[in-house]
């Protein structure tokens, strides 16, 4: 009797934290639920330097898991239409996502990406575009220009200089997200419609920031509260890196599998030097 109650304890201690955890309380809104998967990268090397770092190797056995298990990659197109016209994710979707715009992309993660047909987005760093420093170079204009231009891919905005959102001035934090929309908008010819937030930091100025510069959803890392907007707003992603351990398959399939789980420790907030 007493291992029952103490069941029946645990499970509803769980299931109310699993209820508080949701995105939002609305009928209307989306949930973390309704979201398809969403992976975090930053650079591919031959061999992993920092903890934000995948292999190609890692990242080969990935997309080849992705495949065999028939998920779905979508592109940032097709993400935001669904979001703004209200209509479900696909079944089995996942949003790659990488994040600085480091060149790795363009030497290993593309023809990856290219060999099994798979969509990714790419959030730049105005500012950073063609510069290097130390292990990390990112990439160039032309080719952020050309990754443009091939329908698989998407280059979207990681503002202007990689500010903390958080800790600038309205006048900064106005330019950092609506200077990057027009930045990128221009560079690619195409309309820029999302961001994502250096460090994965957001606040409510942040999200009003983003609202006004009309973006139709943006990205963060950890899940810090919704501050009053919609859950599209501050979209957690999970980080993909070889700080989340060794046994890089094993970490994967569970990230991927669970992610609709709400597995809170999945979105892990970390940060290396070079964000
Ligand atoms: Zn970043």
């Amino acid at each position: 009797m007493k291992i029952r109650v103490w069941i029946t304890l645990v499970i509803t201690v769980l299931l109310v934290c699993l209820s508080s955890y949701g995105f939002c309380s609305g009928t209307d809104q989306l949930k973390r639920k309704d979201f398809p998967v969403l992976l975090m990268y930053h650079d591919i090397k031959e061999a992993e330097i920092n903890g934000f770092d995948v292999s190609v190797k890692d990242f080969s056995q990935q997309m080849d898991w992705l495949a065999a298990n028939n998920y779905k990659t979508l592109s940032m197109h097709e993400f935001v239409e669904c979001l703004t016209q209200n209509t479900p994710f696909p079944k089995k979707s996942v949003l790659i996502t990488f994040d600085d715009g480091y060149d790795g992309i363009t030497r290993y993660a593309v023809p990856e990406l290219r060999k099994r047909g798979m969509n990714a987005t790419f959030f730049i760093i105005k500012d950073r575009i063609g510069t290097k420093l130390t292990d990390y170079s990112y990439l160039t204009e032309q080719q952020i220009k050309e990754l443009s231009k091939d329908p698989l891919f998407s280059i979207q905005a990681h503002t202007l200089t990689h500010a903390d959102l958080t800790k600038i001035s309205a006048e900064q934090l106005q330019d950092e997200v609506a200077g990057s929309k027009k930045f990128f908008t221009e560079l690619t010819g195409t309309q820029c419609e999302t961001i994502a937030f250096p460090y994965g930091f957001y606040n409510k100025s942040v999200l009003n920031a983003v609202e006004k510069a009309d973006y139709k959803a943006s990205f963060a890392v950890s899940d810090l509260g919704l501050y009053d907007h919609e859950a599209k707003f501050s979209i957690p992603r999970i980080y993909m890196g070889s700080i989340m351990g060794k046994n890089n398959m094993k970490l994967f399939k569970r990230s991927v599998l669970n992610y609709k789980n709400i597995p809170k420790e999945a979105f892990v907030e970390r940060f290396g030097p070079l964000q």
